[in-house]
């Protein structure tokens, strides 16, 4: 989260916009809500610079949740879903699309060289319900830099570890999704966007929760929403469109931060990046110390000045920066200055 926004959360937390109550207080059915709700959605918009083609909503059950509704949603009967499978994300989201008995073709992966770069050799086919693919794996630290092509089959992504992070083309995709978590604020939902078109896919024999036209239907209000995430959520976007100026210029700042630490992994004896170079990911830079001992004592002074979290996930190992939207150019500007001079008292 970025710092004013927790500022700006504290400050206001006993009295939403000058209510006398509280955010999480207040009536999910009040006009101040209402607001608040319609505010974020313009933003949303305005920042990825969409009309009425897409509609934006909120999902409880984060990530995974999507992973589940869109095959049980978006499947034409008797038509394949295509997944791109890069890493540990895309396989839940296969595996979710399996256990419904779904006719899922994985029509690239990653795996042989464990996830270590983005599938170029691919051929999307216009049969497929849609295209699904992780456009940041978060976990080993790769980016979709050019994205299949939409004109051909409806895209489907799982952007939750690089929304909001650059500017994108909403037009070729059927459904964009997030977990809030990573870049637009506090867990607790996802951030869906729909396309006009996939709403009228939606079986009528879906469970009520798990339609996107129950959400469509009641403006994510069928049931109460998580009010506080929403409301912090609204905070970063009214973040991102006023204080740093846009998603161009969000980039940008991406773009130098990334650059920073990579710039001395490629120059350094013992820092080694995961990522495959022209598949690296602006928002985690995920690298290995020539050993595990080494590794170890990389966290720990690490930990010691200051910098917290640069464990990698579990599945992997080794470490990693995440360097999300929220992470200032200084910050980064330090993280890189440390790693410089611990390979220096290191060696
Ligand atoms: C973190 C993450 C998820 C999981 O999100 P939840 O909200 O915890 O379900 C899914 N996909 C990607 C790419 C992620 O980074």
């Amino acid at each position: 989260m970025p710092q004013p926004v927790l500022e700006e959360i504290r400050e206001n937390l006993l009295s939403f916009r000058g209510s006398g109550m509280s955010i999480t207080e207040i009536s999910h059915r009040s006009a101040l809500f209402d607001e608040l709700l319609h505010d974020t959605i313009t933003r949303v918009k305005r920042l990825l610079g969409f009309g009425n083609s897409h509609h934006v909503l909120f999902i409880q059950g984060g990530a995974s949740q999507q992973f589940c509704m869109i095959p049980m949603n978006l499947a034409l009967p008797g038509r394949p879903v295509d997944y791109m499978n890069t890493g540990v994300w895309s396989t839940k989201a296969i595996k979710e699309a399996r256990i419904q008995g779904k006719d899922v073709r994985v029509i690239a992966t990653s795996e042989d060289r464990e996830f270590s770069y983005i599938p170029v050799d691919y051929t999307v086919d216009q049969d497929a319900s849609y295209l699904h693919f992780t456009s940041n794996n978060t976990i080993m630290g790769t980016q979709w830099h050019r994205y299949p092509d939409g004109k051909v089959v409806p895209l489907v992504s799982d952007m939750s570890s690089d929304f909001m992070s650059h500017p994108i083309d909403v037009t070729p995709f059927g459904l964009i999704y997030a977990g809030a978590q990573k870049n637009i604020g506090p867990s607790g939902i996802a951030m869906v966007i729909i396309r006009d078109d996939m709403l009228e896919r939606v079986p009528d024999t879906l469970p009520t929760l798990l339609k996107y036209t129950t959400f469509h239907e009641h403006n994510s209000l069928f049931n109460t929403p998580p009010t506080f995430t929403i409301y912090a959520i609204n905070l970063v976007l009214a973040w991102l469109e006023e204080t740093v100026g846009g998603l161009e210029q969000v980039e940008k700042i991406n773009r130098q931060k990334a650059s920073m630490i990579y710039e001395v992994i490629d120059k350094s004896e013992i820092y080694r990046g995961i990522a495959e170079a022209n598949s690296r990911s602006l928002m985690n830079v995920a690298f290995r110390l020539p050993d595990s001992e080494s590794e170890q004592r990389f966290l720990a002074e690490a930990q010691k000045q200051g910098f917290i979290g640069l464990k990698g996930h579990r599945s992997i190992g080794g470490c990693r920066a995440s360097i999300y939207n929220a992470v200032t150019l200084n910050s980064v500007k330090s993280l890189a200055a440390f790693m410089e001079e611990f390979e220096k008292t290191s060696a």
